[in-house]
């Protein structure tokens, strides 16, 4: 194909429809208005929809022609938006004050629908696609909530699939991950009890704040020793807060950080070494400590041969030598994971070209969708569902 003929005739619809919802944005699980627009979309294509899994979720549910083959796929793409403002000032600009759609999930929902319309219109694979529109991937794991309801079990996929623009990677480009693309992401909270007192007279207290410093120090081991050198990982702690005054010495610390990894087995381990470094460094100061964890998304990991056929199925729209196999992967997170842990399937990398130069990066408020790769996205999922599905097989 290279970028389909038919799609590309979809350019202004599908620009239109992601400026509409750009200048609408809505937060995690209050996508009502955008999922009215999906919903209404796909029953115009003829698509049938089911609404309400995961809240705001839609799921369009489509067979091809062909009928021999029983199988079924789906396809996911974002709803969401982000609390921050928008600093661009272009006719489409959020109207909503605080909501800003900076990760481009407006332009991973017009790419799908424009996918659905393609697919509805042709009809040329045997089989059954589901598309998948899911709320709240910021943080709030949409992805999770439509499983949890019954995503898999309503509409079986064997295998599901999903993608990011990506800003890093010129428009044109499509970057597959064999394995790992996104890390397992969590946040934890230490807190560290000792015994105020005049700074003057450090001997009458327990100082939470020199523990705290220990155990700031201690945790780079966790990664830079106890971490395999070919793995990654990261431990970051963002936050540290004591104290009132400077001749003060507190009764007590409290830290936050974050820390990822590409494994269950490094995610587990670094938690319970990171536990014990805790409580074992304020009992040798005579403190106590107490490190609790808020999980967090999974790593988003790919099965090797699903990202094959992702490979091969984008070589068809944007050539062999713009499939850039196997790239570091990310240590942001990404709720996506969810799906791959309940299906094999592959997350893709869509090159997004920072059109507008360095500040046009996810989560910045000067972020600008591209809509020049509408119809790479859009022509990507056709060539997935004809590739996986095809009508002769
Ligand atoms: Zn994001
Ligand atoms: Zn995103």
């Amino acid at each position: 194909m290279p970028i389909n003929n038919r799609i590309a005739a979809f350019q202004d619809d599908m620009t239109a429809w992601r400026r509409d919802i750009h200048a609408h944005p809505e937060l995690g699980f209050e996508e009502e208005r955008t999922s009215d627009i999906v919903a209404a979309k796909l029953a115009e294509f003829g698509i049938t929809v089911h609404r309400g899994l995961g809240g705001t979720g839609v799921v369009g549910t489509l067979k091809g022609l062909g009928t021999g083959s029983g199988r079924a796929i789906g396809l996911r793409a974002d709803m969401d938006a982000l609390p921050m403002p928008e600093a661009n000032d272009f006719d489409h600009a959020s109207r909503h004050a605080g909501k800003m759609h900076a990760c481009g999930h407006d332009g991973h929902t017009a790419m799908l629908l424009g996918a659905a319309r393609y697919l509805a219109e042709t009809r040329n694979f045997d089989g059954t696609v589901h598309f998948i529109f899911q709320p709240a991937e910021e943080g709030l794991g949409g992805a999770k909530r439509m499983i949890d309801d019954g995503l898999f079990s309503q509409f079986d996929c064997e295998q599901v699939y999903g993608l990011h623009n990506w800003p890093e990677l010129p428009a044109g480009q499509i970057a597959v991950h064999p394995g790992p693309v996104m890390a397992a992401a969590n946040q934890f909270e230490i807190h560290v009890t000792g015994h105020g007192a005049h700074a003057a007279m450090p001997h009458r207290g327990i100082d939470p704040v020199l523990v705290s410093a220990h155990i700031i120090t201690a945790a780079q081991s966790l990664v830079s020793r106890g971490t395999n050198p070919a793995d990654s990982a990261v431990v970051s702690i963002t936050v540290v807060d004591a104290g009132t005054a400077a001749n003060v010495i507190p009764d007590g610390a409290r830290m936050l950080g974050t820390m990822r990894t590409f494994t269950e087995e490094n995610h587990r381990r670094i938690q319970e070494q990171f536990a014990r470094l805790v409580s074992s460094i304020a009992e040798g100061l005579g403190a106590k400590a107490e490190l609790r964890f808020r999980p967090g998304y999974p790593a988003t990991v790919n099965s090797e041969p699903e990202a094959r056929v992702a490979a091969a199925a984008a070589a068809k729209v944007v050539g062999d030598g713009n499939v850039v196999w196997a790239p570091s992967p990310t240590m942001a997170a990404e709720d996506f994971g969810y799906m791959l842990k309940e299906r094999p399937g592959a997350y893709i990398w869509l090159g997004h070209g920072g059109h507008r130069g360095p500040s046009c990066r996810l989560h910045n408020p000067h972020y600008d969708f591209n809509d020049a790769i509408l119809t790479t996205g859009a022509s990507y999922w056709a060539s997935l569902v004809e590739t996986i599905l095809p009508r002769s097989a």
